[in-house]
């Protein structure tokens, strides 16, 4: 038997707030987009987040604590189908959201409403997960895509129902059409109802008793349909968008479920992200340091001609205001850093040694230090922001 405090690594005695920090740390850590394609950090994220939407319950907590997990089952998020992927999802946008996911949160407190609700309901459709690569230019932009998704879709020939084409979908027997059963359990501690949906019709308190050839009376029939994906400018792998309502259809009429599009963001050997900003390295040779130069860098958009100041350094940093990428949700874009490395060369040819000895000769001693960052207030800006000041 599963126990929800063993589950989150927390005492029995743990307060509210260390039931959420134990199981923001463990979700964060199993979660799905940090663990592409493991089924096993998949489960533990659900077996985490079921403990979690358990014991965060004031209510829940202590009908845990008394009767165990068969006291909770069936009080509203976990339905006979059990806790899916979704739900836990769901659960962990709905709490920590603002580092995730970042659309519908609104819509995930209502629906939370509407699934709790007693009585017999259509059953919804399950949601689909599905990975989305995105090169760092459709990040600069924003993108619209099309994704082809194998969803469950109503039958046709049924009109969804399941029932073979003349007949009805008739009240259930074993719950008279309410979609619940009630058990009464004697305990020491009293009497205890528990309400659970019904074994027979999985809660809907309806069933079909002629079914549909086409779709064996689930109401549903696989097919592969596209559906667009319209992504914001600015997100990062940890994003994620929820499609609410394009998902499966329900069994028997249920409703729509999600189409959550988790963001993956091709990483470019181009470039560092560092939030809006992007840092890319150029290298010159010593020549174009000493006498400056302009040269064409490759942008996240193209290319940016780029004026390479004389007696530049080594390691100082040329900010193309702008050319970085746009903040989420922001009306703010970044700018690209350009951090400069003088390349030192290591094959000479004859000409070339000759012409650096006799330079070697008449230059400069170099100082004991290198100062950067002295020229105007544009430099001082610009190490400003490398610095982190
Ligand atoms: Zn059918
Ligand atoms: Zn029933």
């Amino acid at each position: 038997m599963a126990d929800y405090y063993e589950r989150l690594g927390v005492p029995r005695s743990a307060t509210p707030d260390e039931i959420k920090k134990a199981y923001r740390q463990l979700a964060l850590q199993h979660h799905p987009d940090r663990n592409p394609d493991s089924a096993e950090a998949e489960a533990r994220f659900k077996e985490v987040t079921e403990a979690y939407e358990t014991l965060r319950d004031d209510e829940k907590r202590s009908l845990y604590d008394r009767f165990g997990e068969q006291g909770v089952k069936g009080r509203g998020g976990a339905g006979r189908g059990g806790f899916d992927f979704s739900d836990a999802i769901e659960i962990f946008m709905r709490d920590f959201g603002g580092g995730g996911g970042f659309s519908g949160l609104e819509d995930l407190f209502g629906m939370g409403g509407a699934r709790t609700r007693r009585g017999a309901q259509s059953r919804k459709g399950q949601s689909t997960r599905m990975r989305l690569p995105l090169t760092l230019r459709e990040v600069a932009t924003g993108v619209k895509k099309a994704l082809r998704v194998a969803l469950l879709e109503p039958c046709e020939a049924c009109d969804g129902t399941g029932a073979e084409a003349g007949t009805e979908p008739v009240p259930c027997p074993t719950c008279g059409g309410a979609g619940e059963e009630r058990h009464v359990q004697n305990s020491v501690f009293g009497q205890f109802v528990s309400v659970q949906p019904c074994r027979t019709c999985g809660g809907e308190g309806r069933v079909v008793e002629s079914p549909c050839q086409k779709c064996r009376g689930d109401g549903r029939v696989r097919v592969e349909r596209e559906i667009e994906v319209e992504v914001p400018p600015g997100v990062t792998s940890e994003n994620f968008l929820t499609l609410r309502g394009q998902g499966s259809a329900g069994p028997r009429g249920g409703p729509r479920g999600d189409v959550v599009v988790l963001l993956d963001v091709e990483e470019d050997p181009r470039f560092t992200r560092q939030g809006a900003d992007l840092v890319s390295q150029l290298p010159i040779t010593f020549g174009q340091a000493a006498l400056g130069d302009e040269v064409d860098v490759p942008t996240v958009d193209g290319t940016a001609r780029v004026t390479i100041p004389a007696g530049v350094q080594s390691g100082e940093v040329l900010r193309l205001k702008g050319l970085g990428l746009p903040e989420l949700n922001g009306r703010v874009r970044g700018d690209q850093l350009v951090r400069v490395q003088v390349w030192t060369p290591q094959d000479l040819s004859d000409e070339q040694e000759e012409a650096l000895r006799a330079l070697r000769s008449i230059e400069s001693i170099a100082p004991d230090r290198i100062r950067t960052g002295r020229r105007n207030g544009f430099w001082s800006k610009v190490k400003e922001a490398f610095t982190g000041g």
